[in-house]
């Protein structure tokens, strides 16, 4: 009773600054406005920030098993700090706002696709934690966009340590073969991340999905480091 009156009488507040300018998702338009998209040209298959609009040469001469990577903002600041406490703090209630961002990006893309679903926790690590925070991102993200999402579409079979902190060749290493994909055939799919910072995940899960006979795949995530 107490939390409906104060829901019905009392302004939305900011989860992050408690402020109560425009509050959208859960975000004021003070906080939002320190978002930062990545400042273009983009690769348009990678998303890698490059000099001139076109295809970096990394994937004119190695073509990535994605299709094209979309990425809401520069992961820094503020995002930054609120995809930590989404992701190791349990601060689920963020789950609308990060969905809302890559929402926007997806949509603005305007590239068409059959559904959505996550990068998958290892099962060990998903009972550590206690939830995917990538899945709950893309059950919000289908209800923007009005499509499906799927929850058995991609495992990790392979648990692997952490890549923070680990030297170029061995994150490549440390995530071969890590994934497996079923029930994609011909289909485009949009497989959702929180952060992009080495790319290497994107890689696998998207190899995982083309060998399991996935016709597009658009790799999506809220932030992304800026060189990688
Ligand atoms: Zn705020
Ligand atoms: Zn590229």
């Amino acid at each position: 009773m107490l939390s409906f009156l104060r829901k019905t009488i009392l302004p939305p507040r900011c989860l992050v600054c408690s402020g109560k300018d425009q509050v959208i998702q859960g975000v004021c338009s003070r906080c939002r406005s320190g978002i930062r998209p990545l400042p273009g040209p983009l690769c348009d298959i990678c998303g890698k920030v490059i000099g001139t609009p076109g295809t970096c040469l990394q994937c004119q001469h190695r073509p990535p098993h994605f299709n094209k990577v979309l990425s809401a903002c520069v992961y820094e600041g503020m995002i930054q700090d609120i995809i930590h406490r989404f992701k190791y703090r349990r601060a689920t209630v963020y789950k609308k706002f990060l969905a809302g961002l890559v929402a926007e990006r997806i949509t603005a893309d305007g590239a068409p696709f059959d559904f959505v679903t996550a990068v998958p926790l290892h099962w060990s690590r998903l009972i550590e934690r206690g939830y995917n925070q990538s899945m709950l991102i893309a059950r919000e993200l289908s209800g923007y966009l009005g499509s499906d999402v799927r929850y058995g579409v991609l495992r990790k079979v392979r648990k692997t340590p952490s890549q923070v902190g680990l030297p170029r060749t061995d994150r490549q290493r440390n995530l071969r073969d890590a994934f497996s994909a079923r029930g994609v055939e011909g289909k485009s799919v949009v497989v959702v991340d929180d952060v992009i910072t080495t790319g290497k995940t994107a890689q696998e899960v998207s190899k995982a999905l083309k060998n399991a006979g996935a016709a597009y795949v658009i790799f999506a995530s809220v932030g992304r480091t800026v060189s990688w």
